[in-house]
């Protein structure tokens, strides 16, 4: 589709979005949100006829890109035949979801308990979690995000968490591994793998195993860094939790359905947690769903016993429609295998080219179509480019590279002192290469800072 340039109508959308839309993490005088015409595929539009490559998949959702037609004329027959209906019934795009699900989630992970995102997946784990220990707390990491209500923000290790921590959530929060801000002093993967492991046995020590319900962890945290632990890690937690009767909750809102190459990113390290949540990729985010991927040992909890929790919406057909003809385009078009392959040939190699060329690029880190540049002030000190947690003018060297990249047809995502290249995982290498030209130009601005 061709973007139609039509400034009136962009200027209504603009004005009752500035009069009537409260925005999420936002202080509403001061942000200026585009309005957006349009989207297809990996490119969306304003109405002034500015084209941009969507290098953020919307929120890292649209693991399919936007419109997809399959996809779309799967909600719109599902609409047609049945467009709701409650959760304690038996409908056929729920469970023909559960079942696409179950089948590609690693081990035993075989009951799909379904939300309406990821934050409420995190708190339904956590609360399954809870119950089938008779435990009360939960360790999470510092460097993490697990969602934006009570429980899961409370998990949630980035400053976000400080505003809505009450302090009596019961969560305790640990050092995951992430050598290049090593916390433990450590100079190679394997160090850095065996002190983490060793910081968080202690920390469950002197927490008391006896109350510990969970370990949450992102498989591999991502609106906090894409910092992929180091080989060993996971399956370490995996020992402690087997060690202490902890139950191990993956986090796969962000990295689950095809962004790291694989359906899952736990089966990167090859592990099996207890429960696994998932939202985003699951249906592209054409309409609101995640959900829970329950172990036997822990859906055995609630086999003669009510599971105290559940959700209008849980399941809706709509949501699970669009999950169905989405797992069925990713198995079709080699959606996963695309994001391996590129991620591999172009994208690691195109960033680690900009990285030569650019002292601002600190580190490059990913793996398939889930990627951040660290960028810094200094290599040799590692010093980010802007201050941890910084806003307004003390963000500047950020918002001008955002700037440049949007200014060069990119839409970049920018948390902090890092872009995240997070492209759809359908993405072609021509869009690839478009996209890290883009890259090149924003960086020599960020450069200016260094
Ligand atoms: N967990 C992770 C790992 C996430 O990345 C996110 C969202 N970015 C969430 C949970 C929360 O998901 P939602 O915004 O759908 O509630």
């Amino acid at each position: 589709m061709t973007p139609q340039t039509d400034p009136q109508a962009g200027a209504a959308v603009k004005a009752a979005d500035r009069a009537h839309v409260f925005h999420s993490w936002s202080a509403q005088e001061l942000i200026d949100p585009l309005a957006v015409a349009g989207a297809e595929g990996s490119y969306f539009w304003d109405f002034d006829g500015n084209r941009y490559l969507d290098f953020t998949s919307g929120l890292v959702f649209t693991n399919i890109g936007y419109q997809h037609p399959k996809v779309v004329a799967a909600i719109q027959e599902q609409a047609a035949a049945m467009t709701t209906f409650a959760p304690a019934f038996a409908v056929e795009a729920r469970s023909e979801a559960a079942r696409l699900i179950a089948e590609r989630t690693p081990g035993d992970l075989d009951k799909i308990f379904f939300t309406n995102g990821g934050a409420d997946a995190v708190e339904h784990a956590v609360r399954m979690a809870r119950i089938h220990t008779g435990r009360p707390k939960v360790l999470s990491a510092y460097r993490s995000y697990h969602g934006g209500t009570q429980q899961a923000v409370n998990i949630t290790g980035d400053p976000r968490r400080w505003a809505s921590d009450s302090g009596a959530a019961g969560v305790v929060h640990f050092w995951a591994p992430f050598l290049y801000r090593s916390r433990f002093y450590a100079e190679t993967e394997q160090q850095e793998c065996e002190r983490a492991l060793e910081h968080l046995e202690t920390t469950i020590a002197f927490e008391g195993p006896g109350t510990i319900a969970a370990i949450v962890l992102e498989t591999i945290p991502g609106t906090a860094g894409i910092m992929v632990p180091p080989p060993g890690y996971l399956a370490g937690v995996r020992e402690l939790c087997d060690k202490y009767g902890i139950v191990f909750v993956l986090d796969e809102v962000m990295a689950g359905f095809g962004r790291t190459g694989e359906w899952f990113a736990a089966d990167l390290f090859d592990v099996v947690p207890d429960l696994m949540t998932f939202a985003k990729g699951v249906n592209s985010g054409y309409v609101p769903l995640g959900g829970v991927a329950i172990s036997g040992r822990i859906a055995e909890t609630f086999g003669k016993r009510a599971y105290p929790g559940g959700l209008t919406y849980s399941g809706h057909p709509l949501a699970c429609a669009a999950a169905v003809a989405t797992i069925q385009v990713m198995a079709e078009e080699g959606v996963v295998e695309n994001a391996a392959e590129l991620g591999a040939s172009v994208v690691e190699p195109g960033l680690r080219r900009l990285a030569e060329r650019h002292p601002s690029v600190g580190e490059v880190r990913g793996v398939g179509m889930f990627w951040a540049l660290d960028l810094v002030r200094n290599r040799e000190t590692r010093e980010p480019l802007v201050p941890y947690n910084a806003a307004g003018e003390a963000a500047a060297p950020m918002a001008a590279f955002a700037a440049a990249a949007k200014a060069n047809g990119v839409w970049p995502f920018v948390n902090m002192n890092r872009t995240h290249v997070v492209p759809p995982c359908n993405v072609t290498e021509a869009e690839l290469k478009e996209g890290l030209a883009a890259l090149d130009a924003a960086l020599s601005v960020a450069d200016e800072y260094t």
